[in-house]
């Protein structure tokens, strides 16, 4: 063996597992298929708009010659762009009526150094939802099986919030909470007024607003509310594999990580009922070589792992490996987007605040959580808001020149506010992926993408937006525009489900612990093991599934049981 363990990927989920693994003991091997990112050296956050190529902004031809329109994000810009994947370089189909957008980040630290850093568990409505409703398979967790595991990741992490004493949002270890502004607080008192079981809360995310010496240790510190996080934070300010879990890896003397390593397919002997080698492409040289260990870990993003396993096929797994289920590949589900609204405030003019702000609200889930339900859907929605005072009426961000732009910019603007929803996808078997005929650059097959909302979506998306609408109206705003209609699947950036987690292996891929029910020394806990949704953002809960089952595999290895 050349390790005891690889992982493959080294965003979120790798790098936890690396992290988890080396502090185990383990000499483990990452595998990135995507560049050497040099945390600090690589990062542009510390240039000023003026250094930035065309102020920030990135050129529509540019645009529209490299990235599939729904492949862009709030995220992308001229200093984040390096971070995003270029769709014309890395190609993938859809149907023509059924587009996904697939937005990734091939480099070290994968999309940690992108994410939106909004951080919130999973509860028991979510991990029974699918046994109550009989929609998809039973999860086979429960939330007290992760609440350890949460506690764990949020305090290495260093996550900011406040705890609310909500069965639907669990508490959590949290740093200071950020504040609320003057007009998310007045929306508060508002909108808990009408709506005894509606909460609006300050958003939980991944910055450190008082280090612990845990973070300052691995040379992170205070988060600088600068809002330049999508380029890369040279403070350490936010969780990425980059400023912590590989650092935390590395200081053990026992990982090795490889980029330019691009993951062809594993090995599959049958004998033994174990992976035997992992066959990698030198992304640079084109070379091929393989890497052999004791475990291994697949964390390559949901769709990487689909593309992985099903290129994996072998005498005893002609349809891709671990897959006697016929699972893999399936079940594809993001967030629903395109629900909530935006709208003005004609008051509070003689109020501003001071400095940025990483995030601002949330407002978790309230529909559907009597066990009759109350709605006419099933399961829900949350919305992530956020008061600014800055664009209506301002030129902030706003192409112009001369006189007319400079009278603009001395207008300090209305107050504004957003409520973006995130509503829950039912898991559903055609919502699939499989391996085209076209092959990259590598040889490699190009996944095909065959994903789209269903009724259920399309309600939950309507019902978001009327009541993200008639919030801001009952509090005083005004030129209140929905967020609708429905987005294309992939554009909340949190696909999932494409080896999910089960009790039965006639009907899933992985175990309680993310092991593969067919192959023993298999482990895959990024989102591709999520048996359903929930409605909050999920890069938190396969942290904690990551580091949950890195321990347990490392048990595994230590009583000689793989
Ligand atoms: C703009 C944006 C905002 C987001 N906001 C949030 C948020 O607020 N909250 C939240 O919870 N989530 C958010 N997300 C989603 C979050 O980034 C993902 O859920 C998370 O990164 C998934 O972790 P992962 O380890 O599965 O995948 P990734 O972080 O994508 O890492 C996968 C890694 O595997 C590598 N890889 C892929 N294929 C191979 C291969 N064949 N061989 C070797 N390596 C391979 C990739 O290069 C990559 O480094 C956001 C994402 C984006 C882009
Ligand atoms: S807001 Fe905080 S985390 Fe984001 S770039 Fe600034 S210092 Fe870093």
């Amino acid at each position: 063996m050349d390790f005891d363990a690889i992982v493959v990927g080294s965003g979120i989920s790798g790098g936890w597992v690396a992290k988890e693994l080396c502090e185990r003991g383990l000499k483990t091997l990452v595998l990135e298929r995507g560049r050497d990112v040099q945390h600090r050296v690589d990062y542009l956050d510390f240039a000023p708009p003026w250094e930035l190529p065309h102020r920030g902004l990135v050129p529509e031809t540019e645009k529209a010659q490299h990235y599939a329109i729904q492949s862009t994000s709030h995220a992308f810009n001229s200093a984040s762009s390096q971070w995003f994947v270029r769709d014309s370089e890395h190609p993938y189909s859809t149907p023509m009526d059924r587009p996904f957008s697939w937005i990734r980040g091939y480099q070290l630290g994968g999309r940690s150094i992108t994410w939106g850093r909004q951080t919130y568990r999973m509860s028991d409505f979510d991990f029974k939802a699918n046994r109550l409703d009989g929609h998809g398979i039973d999860w086979p967790i429960r939330y007290e099986d992760i609440q350890p595991w949460y506690d764990r990741v949020e305090r290495f992490a260093g996550i900011s919030g406040s705890n609310e004493g909500l069965e639907q949002l669990p508490d959590g270890q949290f740093l200071p909470p950020l504040a609320l502004n003057c007009v998310e607080l007045a929306f508060k008192q508002k909108t808990e007024a009408d709506h005894p079981t509606r909460r609006v809360t300050v958003a939980r995310c991944a910055h450190l607003t008082e280090p612990t010496p845990e973070h300052i240790a691995l040379g992170r510190g205070p988060c600088q509310l600068r809002n330049v996080c999508e380029r890369g934070c040279g403070y350490g300010g936010y969780f990425s594999s980059l400023s912590a879990t590989l650092p935390a890896a590395r200081k053990t003397g026992n990982l090795t990580v490889i980029t330019d390593a691009i993951v062809e397919r594993l090995d599959y002997d049958h004998a033994k009922q174990r992976v035997s080698g992992v066959r990698v492409i030198d992304a640079k040289t084109r070379q091929g070589r393989s890497y052999q260990a004791r475990v291994v870990f697949v964390c390559a993003s949901t769709l990487g792992t689909a593309q992985i396993l099903l290129a994996s096929r072998s005498e005893h797994f002609p349809t891709g490996l671990a897959n006697r289920s016929d699972a893999v590949g399936r079940y594809l589900m993001d967030h629903v987007m395109g629900l909530g609204a935006t709208g003005t405030h004609p008051g509070f003019l003689d109020r501003y605040y001071y400095g940025r702000r990483p995030a601002g609200f949330y407002l978790p889930r309230y529909v559907n959580l009597t066990e009759r339900g109350n709605a006419d859907f099933v399961r829900g929605f949350g919305f992530q808001g956020h008061s600014y005072r800055s664009s209506w009426g301002r030129g902030v961000s706003e192409p112009g020149v001369g006189a007319e732009l400079k009278q603009r910019l001395r207008y300090p603007g209305r107050w504004e506010m957003t409520l973006i929803g995130f509503g829950e996808m039912l898991p559903r078997p055609d919502n699939r992926v499989t391996l085209g005929e076209r092959t990259d650059r590598w040889g490699i097959p190009l996944l095909h993408i065959d994903c789209t909302h269903g009724e259920n979506e399309r309600r939950i998306a309507e019902r978001g937006s009327r009541d993200a609408a008639a919030m801001l109206a009952a509090a005083g705003f005004e030129n209140i525009t929905s967020n609708g209609p429905i987005r294309p699947p992939g554009d909340a950036v949190h696909e999932m489900g494409t080896a999910r987690m089960g009790l039965d292996p006639a009907t899933s891929v992985l175990n309680r612990y993310n092991q593969a029910h067919d192959v023993s020394n298999l482990f895959i806990t990024d989102g591709s093991c999520m048996t359903s949704t929930g409605t909050v953002n999920p890069s938190l809960t396969y942290m904690a599934l990551s580091a949950r089952a890195a321990h347990h595999a490392a048990d595994l290895l230590g009583s000689g049981e793989i």
